[in-house]
């Protein structure tokens, strides 16, 4: 029975996720706040290291896969925890049970991004700042830009982060094949938040979603066991928009 973790698996995409690869017949570990075998909060270092020793206690060091999932939505007010939980929870715990990835091969990751990362304004300063590491000073300025700018920043420096390990040894040549889900717009509490915010709200149903209407949970879950299946095997360093076209309107030809 495949073991594999799933951060945020007590809500939303990281519950359909669970139950998805659950009824696929692995053995899932979720990681969440609450209501998760292994309750760990992602948005401090000291949380994401305890997370990262439950796991390897439950998987006993050999974990098929891990889908980094947890996030906070732009609308949460504690702008230095959307930068923490939505880069450093899944960048660090992708490094910190890396090597219990590679003792079991084949074996594939994927995080939960967002197609905000290639809307205009995803280019924050936040960026550059992720991938430097300095969580304190992620933090700080954070508090100085836009939910907004926030999380589509800290999804895309997660993003710039995965592409450039994907191809990596530490990575695919370790038999880890890393790929990204870029969502759209997916019906759960996350952005039931976002729609009952004063501004976000407008702008997120003014958004032209070409296939109509908002996704769910369990169409990113397919998509999910897909990439960590044995079909997938050739298929490393890839974001997937799974967001009804929006991706394809906003940017065309350029991809
Ligand atoms: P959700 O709020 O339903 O679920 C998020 C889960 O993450 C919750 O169970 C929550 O407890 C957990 N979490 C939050 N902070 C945490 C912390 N500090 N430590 C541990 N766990 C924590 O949201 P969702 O919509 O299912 O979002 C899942 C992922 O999908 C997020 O990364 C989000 O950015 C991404 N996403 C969602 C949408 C959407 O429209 N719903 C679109 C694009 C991307």
């Amino acid at each position: 029975m495949p073991k594999i973790a799933v951060t945020g698996s007590a809500s939303g995409i990281g519950a359909a996720i669970a139950a998805r690869l659950a009824r696929d017949g692995a053995d899932v570990i979720g990681i969440d706040l609450r209501d998760a075998s292994v309750i760990a909060d992602l948005s401090t270092p000291d949380g994401r290291l305890s997370a990262i020793d439950g796991v390897r206690e439950a998987c006993g060091g050999a974990l098929d896969a891990l889908v980094a999932c947890a996030g906070l939505g732009p609308h949460v007010t504690d702008l230095a925890a959307i930068a923490s939980v939505n880069y450093f929870g899944a960048q660090e715990l992708l490094v910190g049970l890396r090597r219990d990835l590679a003792a079991t091969t084949p074996s594939a990751a994927v995080v939960i991004s967002s197609n905000s990362t290639t809307m205009p304004g995803a280019e924050s300063p936040l960026v550059d700042v992720c991938l430097e590491g300095d969580e304190p000073a992620v933090r700080q300025l954070a508090t100085t830009l836009s939910g907004v700018q926030v999380y589509a920043g800290a999804k895309l420096a997660l993003t710039q982060w995965l592409r450039r390990a994907a191809p990596t040894a530490e990575w695919a040549g370790a038999g880890i094949r890393l790929n990204a889900v870029a969502a759209g717009p997916v019906r759960t509490p996350l952005l039931e938040g976002g729609l009952s915010h004063a501004i976000y709200g407008p702008a997120i149903r003014n958004f032209p979603v070409p296939v109509g209407g908002y996704g769910d949970a369990d169409d990113i879950a397919a998509v999910v066991a897909f990439l960590l299946g044995s079909e997938a095997r050739y298929v490393c360093g890839s974001v997937w928009f799974v967001d009804g076209g929006t991706d394809a309107l906003v940017r065309g030809a350029t991809y």
